[in-house]
């Protein structure tokens, strides 16, 4: 069971409409679908994210959420399983795997598992919370998933248990040996019968649409784990240290059976370190232009920056690249460092050198603020390696500490508390993260709160607090991403900027005052003037209906950019 992402007190039907909401095809659940198989066991996944959606786009005006509690009811019916595992990656997903749970114990006295890196993650929290969840299968369970249910069935000594958890008389109990698959045993997904080519018409598979036109996507995984250990990322406690690799034709027959079966036309890489060995990552792209695919690709989960060579670079972009994530974090050295990211600021402006020679690649830097300890001068220094790296776009996050992870250990917080409370993290919660910006600005429409460029202050060695943090996050948000355009000149670096904008004006959030101002900019620049009247309009209608728009108008100057508006106090 995969359930749905949003829950129902957060849904909401024009984002859905806009395909704000993931809808990735269930990588994990077909991965272990195909394991039980080849073990000799039936297996069906069942969608619940997927039935909600598609439920919005047929019936946008009957629209039930409890949709989903059907669709779970008649997959039941007809399946009639013997064990229900419910699949779930993020903290945010925690309600909803503790919702379906509940559902399918209303319905029938099956055993229900829970699986994922959530639960990996926080297993015991999980399982006290979650009282209808009898136990949790760890980390990646392709092996130990059916060999769980040759245990069950007399096939294989109990010995043989691994990678699971549960509570036995209220204690917490837990296998936690590890039997991960090895290279040979890395097996493709099988995917049942969801209609995979469906999904990318549903939401978001990737962060590239706005980049591929009408290519429908879908997504794989060439490798598995991470060479490094970011003491944020929750990556090698999930799949161990180091990184597997699949054999590159083996991957590439997957790709080929995406576009031959469902008729994908572009890949988002679900690896976490894509470009792991050059050799190998340099064959999988030259095997991609062997078999002539027509595809195009993206790495929406980043690529270790110093990882990009030149050759490596030139099969990327010769195998369909259009669009790279690369990770920065932050522009302290001293942060670097502490957080083990495996890059430095020499090595970001490698890459950079090297990405210039392919203005056409959409690039973006992925950013973090809030790190413990993180001043103000440190986040000024981030600013500034944005500034002068100069990519596309900088996604921006503000730290939630994971479960399991070092920098969460270093903390005070437990693992119920995250449950209770499960922020924004990981770069998936983009939405999250937008959806608690537009409430705000809908709070403050009419009376926001002071705001002022903290960046420019004299003490910069000040540690801001967690209530600032938002309004840090705007400030660092702007400075990188729009500022720049002001003083923009190259007609592909603005074309890049129009397609962004765009998809944050017209998808993504909703009466932007800032991005439609911004988009008007890039469009006079690149002589669309019509186009650039409507979106200045717009910007000036959102800003006049807002207190919220006002007053950050005021703080960057901006007003002189608007004709007929004049700046308000703040
Ligand atoms: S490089 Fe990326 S995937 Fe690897 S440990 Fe760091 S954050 Fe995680």
């Amino acid at each position: 069971m995969v359930p749905p992402e949003a829950t129902e007190e957060d849904f909401n039907i024009a984002l859905a409409l806009n395909r704000r909401y993931w809808a990735y095809p269930p990588y994990g659940a077909a991965i272990l679908a195909r394991s039980l198989k080849n073990s000799g066991y039936a297996a069906a996944i069942v969608d619940l994210n997927y039935e909600i959606l598609s439920h919005v786009f047929e019936k946008p005006h009957e629209f039930s959420y409890e949709i989903w509690k059907k669709a779970l009811g008649k997959s039941l019916e007809s399946f009639r399983p013997d064990l229900i595992g419910i699949s779930c990656m993020f903290t945010m997903g925690h309600m909803n795997m503790k919702r379906v749970a509940e559902e399918v114990k209303r319905l029938c006295d099956l055993p229900v598992a829970a699986g994922g890196v959530h639960p990996t993650n926080a297993p015991e929290a999980v399982l006290r919370d979650c009282p209808d969840i009898d136990f949790i299968g760890l980390y990646e369970c392709d092996q130990s998933l059916p060999a769980l249910f040759d245990v069950v069935n007399g096939k294989q000594p109990e010995t043989e248990l691994s990678q699971v958890a549960m509570l036995i008389g209220g204690d917490f109990v837990s296998f936690n040996e590890r039997t991960p698959p090895k290279l040979d045993e890395i097996l493709p997904p099988d995917y049942c019968e969801l209609a995979i080519g469906k999904y990318d018409g549903l939401g978001q598979v990737g962060t590239y649409r706005f980049m591929r036109e009408n290519r429908t996507a879908a997504s794989c995984l060439a490798v598995r784990g991470c060479r490094a250990k970011c003491s944020f990322c929750s990556v090698r406690s999930f799949n161990g240290s180091g990184v597997r690799t699949r054999e590159v034709v083996l991957v590439v027959d997957e790709v080929e059976r995406l576009v031959h079966d469902y008729g994908i036309k572009h890949i988002t890489w679900l690896d976490d370190d894509l470009l792991f060995n050059e050799m190998r990552a340099t064959a999988l792209f030259n095997e991609i232009i062997r078999r002539k695919m027509n595809l195009t690709w993206d790495a929406s989960n980043g690529v270790i920056a110093a990882a990009i060579t030149p050759g490596l670079l030139h099969a990327m972009v010769e195998s369909g690249c259009i669009g790279l994530n690369i990770g920065i974090e932050s522009g302290s050295p001293k942060i670097l460092q502490e957080v083990h990211k495996p890059g430095t600021v020499d090595s970001f402006r490698k890459a950079k050198y090297l990405l210039a020679a392919y203005p056409y690649l959409f690039i973006k830097g992925f950013l973090m603020m809030g790190f413990p300890g993180e001043t103000l001068g440190q986040m000024k220094e981030t600013v500034n390696l944005a500034l002068e790296l100069g990519f596309d776009w900088y996604p921006l996050q503000i730290l939630n500490p994971l479960p399991s992870t070092e920098i969460f250990g270093s903390l005070t917080q437990d693992c119920g508390s995250v449950i209770a409370n499960p922020g924004t993290g990981g770069w998936m919660a983009g939405i999250f993260q937008s959806l608690n910006l537009r409430r705000r600005e809908e709070s403050e429409k009419a009376n926001a709160r002071k705001f002022f460029d903290r960046l420019q202050g004299k003490d910069l060695d000040i540690v801001p607090s967690k209530e600032d943090l938002a309004d840090l996050w705007f400030l660092m948000d702007y400075k990188i991403n729009y500022e720049p355009i002001l003083d923009m000149e190259n007609p592909v670096k603005l074309e890049n900027k129009r397609k962004i904008l765009r998809d944050i004006c017209d998808r993504i959030s909703h009466a932007n005052a800032l991005g439609n101002l911004f988009l008007s900019l890039t469009e006079r620049k690149l002589r669309s003037f019509a186009e650039a009247d409507r979106r200045m309009a717009l910007a000036k209608q959102f800003l006049d209906e807002s207190d919220y728009w006002q007053k950050r108008f005021a703080v960057f100057g901006l007003y002189r950019h608007l004709s007929g508006c004049e700046a308000k106090a703040v």
